[in-house]
C-alpha cells in the first residue's frame, strides 16, 4: 500500500492534499504520481469517479518551478470541466506559488487575459478558446513541459483532434503528454501513440468499465408515455440529486418544461445556453437548489458532483461510452448511485451494444404503476 508521503511529495503539497481530506491515494493514483514525477508519457485508464483529477494534478503542481511561465496544460472537452479541474488544482496548489487559470469560451476574455498577464505556471482550458488566445499572442505554449488530455478519448476524437493537433504543435517536441479516461477504444490508443512517446499504460481497473457501486437498471417504455413513466419512476426513488441525459438540446429544453408544470425542481444544462446561464444552473445544481438537472452530454463528461444519487437516460445514448460518462456522474469517490435508462423498442439494439460493451447485464424493471407511486 502506498501513502502521499511515499511519493516525496513536496510538503507545501502535502499540507494541501491533507486539507482536501484525501487520507490515502486511489489507485490511479497510486499508479500514476510516482510515473507522472519520474517524467514519463502516461495513457491512464481508471473508472469514472476515481481520482483520475489528482492523479495528474498532484504530480503537475509537484513539478512545475515558480516562474511566471505557463509550463503545463490540460485540455478539457467542456467549460464547466475545465472551470472544476482548475479548482481541483487550485487546492492542490493553495501553499505554493503556483497560479493556475481556467480558459474558456463564453467567458470574457479580456478577464482572461487580465489573469494571463499575471504570470500564470498552469492553464485548464477548453481547445477553441486556448487556440484564440495563442492566435492573438497572449498565452504562448513554448514553454510548456507538460500537457494532459483529460478525456482524452473525447478530445481525440472528430470534434476535437484537429483543434488538439494545432496546439499540441505550439509547445515543445520533447513536452510529457498525458491521457486520461474511463473509456479508451482501440483506435484512440493508436492515434495516441503519435503524440506520445514510449507512454507507459497504466491501468487499474482490471477490465471493469464501471464502478460496481453503480446499480444499472432499465425500463421498457412506450414512446407516447415516456414522460409518465419518468415521472412515476421519479417519483418511485428516493432522489437527493439527479441528472436526467437528453440527446438534444430541444429535448432538454422540452423536457425541463414539462417536469416544471408538474412541480418538479428542474432546470436544464446544454450548449446553446449562455455561459452565464450555464454557470447559474451549475452552481444552483452544486448547492442542491435543483433536484433533476436535465443535459445534454454536455454533462456526461468528467463533471463530480457531490451526493448525485441517480443518473437517469431518458434516452438511450448513442454509443458505450458516451453511456460509461453519463452513469459515471454517480457512484463517484466510492459512493453508491443508480443508474437508469429509458427504452424504448427502437432503442433496444442500442441497450444490446451497451451490455455488450461494458460486459454486464442491464437489470430490466417494470414501470411502478399508478397505485404503486401513490402507496409511497
Ligand atoms: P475521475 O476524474 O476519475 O472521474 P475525480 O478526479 O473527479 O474522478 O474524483 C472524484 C472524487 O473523488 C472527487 O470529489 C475527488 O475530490 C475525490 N477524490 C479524489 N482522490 C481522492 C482520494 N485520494 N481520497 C478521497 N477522495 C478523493
Ligand atoms: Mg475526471
Amino acid at each position: 500500500m502506498s501513502s502521499f508521503e511515499s511519493f516525496g511529495l513536496n510538503r507545501r503539497v502535502l499540507q494541501a492534499i491533507h486539507d482536501m481530506g484525501f487520507e490515502e491515494p486511489s489507485p490511479i493514483q497510486a499508479a500514476c504520481i510516482p510515473v507522472v514525477l519520474e517524467g514519463r508519457d502516461v495513457i491512464g485508464q481508471a473508472q469514472t469517479g476515481t481520482g483520475k483529477t489528482a492523479a495528474f494534478g498532484i504530480p503537475l503542481v509537484e513539478r512545475v518551478s515558480t516562474e511566471p511561465r505557463v509550463q503545463a496544460i490540460v485540455l478539457t472537452p467542456t467549460r464547466e470541466l475545465a472551470i472544476q479541474v482548475a479548482g481541483e488544482i487550485r487546492k492542490i496548489a493553495k501553499y505554493k506559488r503556483v497560479r493556475s487559470v481556467p480558459i474558456y469560451g463564453g467567458q470574457s476574455i479580456v478577464h482572461q487575459i487580465r489573469a494571463l498577464k499575471q504570470g500564470v505556471q498552469i492553464v485548464i482550458g477548453t481547445p477553441g478558446r486556448v487556440l484564440d488566445h495563442i492566435h492573438r499572442g497572449t498565452l504562448s505554449l513554448s514553454d510548456v513541459r507538460m500537457v494532459v488530455l483529460d478525456e482524452a478519448d473525447e478530445m481525440l476524437d472528430m470534434g476535437f483532434i484537429d483543434d488538439i493537433e494545432a496546439i499540441l504543435r505550439e509547445t515543445p517536441s520533447d513536452r510529457q503528454t498525458m491521457l486520461f479516461s474511463a473509456t479508451f477504444p482501440n483506435e484512440v490508443k493508436r492515434l495516441a501513440l503519435r503524440y506520445m512517446r514510449d507512454p507507459q499504460h497504466i491501468t487499474v481497473n482490471r477490465g471493469e468499465v464501471t464502478v460496481p457501486q453503480i446499480d444499472q437498471v432499465c425500463y421498457k417504455v412506450l414512446e407516447r408515455n415516456k414522460l409518465d413513466s419518468l415521472c412515476r419512476i421519479v417519483d418511485s426513488e428516493d432522489i437527493q440529486l439527479g441528472i436526467i441525459f437528453c440527446r438534444t438540446k430541444r429535448g432538454v429544453d422540452d423536457l425541463v418544461e414539462a417536469l416544471l408544470a408538474r412541480g418538479y425542481l428542474a432546470d436544464g444544462l446544454h450548449g446553446d445556453l449562455s455561459q452565464a446561464q450555464r454557470d447559474r444552473v451549475m452552481r444552483k445544481f452544486r448547492k442542491n437548489e435543483i433536484e433533476l438537472l436535465v443535459a445534454t452530454d454536455v454533462a456526461a463528461r468528467g463533471l463530480d458532483v457531490d451526493d448525485v444519487t441517480h443518473v437517469i437516460n431518458y434516452d438511450v445514448p448513442q454509443d458505450p461510452e458516451s453511456y460509461v460518462h453519463r452513469i459515471g456522474r454517480t457512484g463517484r469517490a466510492g459512493k453508491r448511485g443508480l443508474a437508469i435508462t429509458l427504452v424504448t423498442p427502437r432503442e433496444y439494439k442500442l441497450l444490446k451494444q451497451i451490455e455488450r460493451e461494458i460486459k454486464q447485464k442491464i437489470t430490466v424493471r417494470e414501470v411502478p404503476s399508478l397505485e404503486d407511486v401513490a402507496e409511497r
